[in-house]
C-alpha cells in the first residue's frame, strides 16, 4: 500500500527521523492557516507548496489546467493562496502518472529548507528495501540526489552504496557510519546523518515497510540532515498488524476497479487490451493472457477469482470486467479442481442472466472435475456464449471474436 508524502514524513518523525516540516492543506484558506502555524513554529521565511499525489517526479512534473509545476516556492504567506490555487484540483502530470495524469486534491505547505548559509545545501539518495537474491533488507544511499536514481543506476552504479543488513542482528552502529563517511558527511552532519539512518531502519521494521525512499535526503546549509520527500510503500499482508496503517490509504489513488475487485475479494490488476478474462489461479492466469496474445488478442486484466470460484465470485468478475470499455471479448478459463465446472457453469448463466445486457462475446472453457457437464449446461442455456473445453478451441474462438 501507497501513502501520501505527507502521511510517511508524520510517521517517520514518530520513529525520531528528521524531517522537513509541513502541514497538510485542502483549500487555499487552509494553506494560509498552515503557512502561519509553519512559520511560528519554524521561522521559515520561504514555503513549499508540494501537491500530494502517490507519484514521483512531482517538482519537474506539470499541472494540466495551469501549466504550474507540482511543487513550487512561494516566499511569503501572500503568496500561498494563489500558488495554492495553480495545483490544487488540478491535474498533475509526471514521467510516473502517464499522460493522463492525477488529481490533486490535497496539497502540503512545507518549511523552505534550502536557505543560504555557510555551505550550500546537498541533496542525497537514500531508500531502503528487501533484497529478495540476498533475502535481507538492504539500505541504498548515493551523493547523486534528487534526481532519477535509475538514470544514476544505469550510468553510474558506483555511485550507489549499498549496505545489507542482517536480519537476527539489525542494522549496527559501524553500518550507519560506514554509509554516513561514504557520503562524506562531516561534524553534525555526521552525527545526525547516522542517527537519520538508525530512526529510518527502526521505522522500516517497525512499520513493516515494503520500501522507503528518501529523495532528497537533505544536508542543509548549517549541517543538519532532514527527509524532505518521503516515499512510504507498506506491506500489504501486514497491514492487519497495524490497523492504524490501514486508515491512511487513499482509494482516490488507486484504479476504482481494482478497488472494487478488492472489496469482492478478487485478484484483479487492470491491463490495456481487449479481452477481459476471468481465471481460477495466477499460474493459470498467466498462461491465459500468453494465450490471448499468442491468438491476436491482448489481456485487459489478470484476474484471479480464487480457488472457490461460485456465482457470487463469477458475478462480480462480470460486472468488473464488463465496466472496462476497452473489453470486446471474455475469456472465462477455469479449471475444476475444488471446484467443480457445473456448479461454475450454473454460476456464469446465473450472472449472465442477472446482469443482463450483455453486448460481448463470451468464451468459457471449463476443464476439470464435470467439464462435460459444465459445457452442457453452457450450451442448453440458450445464452450467447461459447463452450470451449480444449484450450486451443477456446483461444480460436477469441480470434474469431475479434476478427
Ligand atoms: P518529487 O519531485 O515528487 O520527487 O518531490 P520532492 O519532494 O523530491 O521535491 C522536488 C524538489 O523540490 C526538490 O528536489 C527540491 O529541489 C525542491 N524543494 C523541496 N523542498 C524545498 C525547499 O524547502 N526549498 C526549496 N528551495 N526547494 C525545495
Ligand atoms: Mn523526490
Amino acid at each position: 500500500m501507497n501513502i501520501h508524502e505527507y502521511q510517511g514524513k508524520e510517521i517517520l518523525k514518530k520513529y525520531g527521523v528528521t524531517i522537513q516540516r509541513g502541514i497538510v492543506a485542502d483549500t487555499p484558506d487552509s494553506a494560509i492557516q498552515a503557512a502561519k502555524e509553519l512559520q511560528a513554529e519554524t521561522g521559515t521565511k520561504w514555503f513549499v507548496v508540494k501537491s500530494q499525489i502517490h507519484a514521483g517526479g512531482r517538482g519537474k512534473g506539470k499541472v494540466k489546467e495551469t501549466g504550474s509545476h507540482g511543487v513550487v516556492l512561494a516566499k511569503s504567506i501572500t503568496e500561498v493562496p494563489d500558488k495554492v490555487k495553480a495545483i490544487l484540483g488540478g491535474t498533475l502530470v509526471t514521467h510516473q502518472t502517464g499522460p493522463e495524469g492525477k488529481k490533486v486534491n490535497k496539497v502540503l505547505i512545507a518549511e523552505d529548507v534550502y536557505y543560504p548559509g555557510e555551505s550550500e545545501p546537498k541533496e542525497y539518495y537514500m531508500s531502503i528495501l528487501l533484497d529478495r537474491s540476498k533475502a535481507c533488507p538492504v539500505i541504498m544511499a548515493s551523493t547523486e540526489g534528487g534526481m532519477n536514481i535509475e538514470e544514476v543506476a544505469e550510468t553510474h552504479p558506483e555511485k550507489i552504496i549499498k549496505e545489507w543488513i542482517d536480519p537476527a542482528i539489525g542494522l549496527q552502529a559501524f553500518q550507519a557510519r560506514k554509509i554516513a563517511f561514504a557520503l562524506g558527511w562531516e561534524g553534525n552532519a555526521f552525527k545526525e546523518g547516522v542517527k537519520f539512518i538508525g530512526s529510518l531502519y527502526n521505522a522500516y521494521l517497525g512499520l513493516d515497510a515494503s520500501m522507503f525512499e528518501i529523495n532528497p535526503v537533505l544536508k542543509t546549509s548549517d549541517n543538519r540532515i532532514l527527509a524532505v520527500d518521503a516515499k512510504v510503500n507498506l506491506d500489504d499482508n501486514a497491514l492487519y498488524r497495524h490497523k492504524d496503517l490501514a486508515e491512511l490509504r487513499d482509494i482516490t489513488e488507486e484504479d476504482p476497479l481494482e478497488v472494487e475487485a478488492g472489496k469482492a475479494g478478487l485478484n484483479y490488476v487492470k491491463l490495456d487490451g481487449n479481452v477481459g478474462c476471468m481465471v481460477n489461479g495466477a499460474g493459470l492466469a498467466m498462461a491465459t493472457m500468453d494465450i490471448i496474445k499468442l491468438s491476436g488478442g491482448e489481456p485487459a486484466n489478470f484476474l484471479d477469482v480464487g480457488g472457490g470460484a461460485n456465482a457470487e465470485t463469477v458475478e462480480a468478475g462480470f460486472r468488473i470486467i464488463l465496466k472496462d470499455p476497452n473489453v470486446k471479448a471474455i475469456l472465462i478459463n477455469i479449471f475444476g479442481g475444488i471446484v467443480r465446472c457445473d456448479r461454475v457453469a450454473n454460476g456464469v448463466v446465473e450472472a449472465y442472466k442477472k446482469i443482463g445486457d450483455i453486448h460481448v462475446p463470451i468464451i468459457v472453457r471449463l476443464q476439470g472435475t464435470n467439464a462435460e457437464e459444465g459445457a452442457k449446461i453452457i450450451e442448453q442455456s440458450g445464452l450467447k456464449v461459447f463452450s470451449a473445453i480444449v484450450l486451443k478451441d477456446a483461444a480460436q474462438r477469441v480470434k474469431e471474436v475479434l476478427a
